[in-house]
């Protein structure tokens, strides 16, 4: 299979669903991101050109761990993607190219711009996929593919996790996926949250996680905890610990400790049965 993950930034993948993409490529699947920003506007002190070469080390390196192809669109400045008409071609030429079998991406309600424009850039491109009218130059797919939307906590509309991914076994990997993300989790992230991370790099890695990871923490002491990583994956498990235990039944659901939750989007294919065990039979 061609999965496709469209992000606005560098990072928004990762931290997402790069547990999903792992467990893909590990069955021999072939994985795409697809940052639509350069990374531009993710520092604080560094220039946007310094900053843009800088995430691109940090995104090869991400490749690297994960196996999969790493675009980025270098020349979409941070701050400033748009769900206009040259993008929806510019999206959909993309998309075609490669053609996926499943997308994922943001929804559209978000609270920072580019994830809005890049939920509605994809949103915008699900139906045009198959019309061979717009944008003849790139031949279009015969059907579109799956479209489903990255976890998010805003609730108006409320996502909704029609899918849920037990990552206990890839918890390690999302860590050092966003250990590799130096300048912005112990840098520009931390500058905006007001925290001050430890030098030594197996300190800030310990902080990273903001919890320790070899012992059980209940939902309610997850739910009570606020920083690092490990954290915010097993918030991901104690929010939707009720469609865990629905998959994976009453004893490994509730021992699932880190999760990924994914839901519909009705304009791609349908999320039948069949699509389910296709895609999310994990
Ligand atoms: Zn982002």
């Amino acid at each position: 299979m061609k999965i496709l993950m469209i992000g606005a930034h560098q990072d928004d993948n990762e931290f997402r669903c790069g547990g999903l993409a792992h467990k893909y490529v590990q069955q021999g699947h072939d994985v795409r991101f697809l940052s639509m920003c350069n990374g531009s506007g993710g520092h604080h002190l560094m220039t946007p050109e310094e900053t843009t070469a800088r995430r691109a080390k940090e995104s090869a390196a991400v490749a690297e761990l994960l196996g999969i192809t790493y675009d980025v669109w270098y020349d979409q400045d941070d701050c400033e993607l748009e769900a206009n008409l040259e993008t929806r071609k510019r999206l959909t030429r993309y998309i075609r190219e490669y053609s996926p079998d499943m997308i994922i991406t943001h929804r559209p309600n978000d609270y920072h711009a580019d994830h809005r424009a890049a939920g509605q850039l994809v949103l915008d491109a699900s139906y045009l996929l198959i019309v061979p009218h717009f944008c003849p130059e790139v031949p279009a797919m015969k059907k579109a593919p799956l479209i489903m939307y990255n976890v998010d906590s805003f609730k108006y509309p409320p996502f909704e996790a029609d899918v849920v991914i037990d990552i206990d076994d890839e918890l390690e990997t999302k860590l050092k996926i966003a250990d590799l993300n130096v300048s912005q989790v112990y840098e520009w992230l931390a500058y905006t949250k007001d925290q001050n991370p430890p030098e030594d790099p197996a300190e800030r890695y310990e902080w990273l996680k903001g919890m320790d990871t070899s012992r059980w923490n209940s939902d309610e002491e997850v739910d009570a905890l606020t920083h690092g990583y490990a954290v915010r994956f097993a918030k991901v498990a104690s929010r939707f610990r009720k469609e865990l235990i629905a998959k994976y039944g009453e004893v490994r659901g509730n021992k699932i400790r880190y999760a990924e939750a994914f839901m519909f989007c009705e304009y791609g294919a349908p999320l039948n049965e069949e699509n389910m065990k296709k895609f999310f039979n994990f």
